[in-house]
């Protein structure tokens, strides 16, 4: 589907386009067309990609995956926002990158909503449990929750994930100061049920697949 189409189907949410395994001319591409954010998984990847691109200026440069404390160091200040803060202790580590670099990083906290075993994140009642400890960490704005659900058939299947996100963050809002945390944002939604969380309240979609086709396997 071309771009256009899409960004109106997913308003008001903003489109990330999930660029993982995909050539650097491709998102040279999509930026003719007008995108500016992107979103990359493989630390690696992400940051030669970045480099080869240095020119698009106007890029906003988001990490969505797994974050190993040990590449905290290579990844803070060079992302727009890190999706994938999975636990306090890649958010200590991060706030601690943050003052040796003296930069600030925005992130969002990953939550696993289903328990899935396979997937990273905190559990509601962990992320309730421990936002206090989240909060005070200097050198961190949370900008709000990112989850990815179980791969269901349909959309109506994911739907309740999504509310449930939702809800979850409306509750740590009624306990934060906005002003250092705005959460006001919730990344939810890929290329098969991405209308589906923008009724739920989604306000960055994750789309790859719907932009870019079929992915090349990971080498
Ligand atoms: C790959 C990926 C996406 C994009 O998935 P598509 O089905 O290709 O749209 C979204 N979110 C995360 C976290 C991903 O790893």
């Amino acid at each position: 589907m071309a771009l256009k189409e899409i960004t109106e189907k997913a308003k008001p949410a903003k489109i990330l386009a999930v660029s993982k395994l995909q050539p650097a001319e491709k998102v040279r591409a999509l930026h003719v067309e007008g995108q500016r954010l992107f979103g990359e998984n493989y630390v690696q990847e992400a940051l030669e990609k970045q480099s080869v691109l240095s020119d698009l200026s106007d890029i906003q440069w988001h990490l969505i995956g797994h974050l190993q404390k040990n590449k905290a160091k290579l990844v803070v200040g060079k992302f727009h926002l890190i999706h994938s803060v999975d636990s306090l202790e890649l958010a200590q580590v991060i706030s601690r990158q943050c003052e040796q670099k003296g930069v600030s990083q925005n992130i969002l906290i990953q939550v696993n909503l289903a328990g899935e075993a396979s997937k990273e994140g905190f559990s509601a009642e962990t992320l309730e449990n421990q936002w206090a400890e989240l909060t005070k960490l200097p050198h961190l704005h949370i900008y709000g929750l990112m989850t990815m659900p179980p791969l269901t058939e349909t959309g109506a299947e994911v739907r309740p994930y999504f509310a449930e996100l939702r809800q979850l963050r409306d509750r740590l809002k009624t306990t934060t100061d906005t002003t250092v945390h705005p959460l006001n944002e919730l990344s939810m939604g890929t290329s098969h049920d991405y209308p589906v969380a923008v009724e739920e309240g989604a306000t960055i979609v994750r789309l790859g697949t719907i932009l870019f086709g079929e992915r090349p396997a990971k080498g």
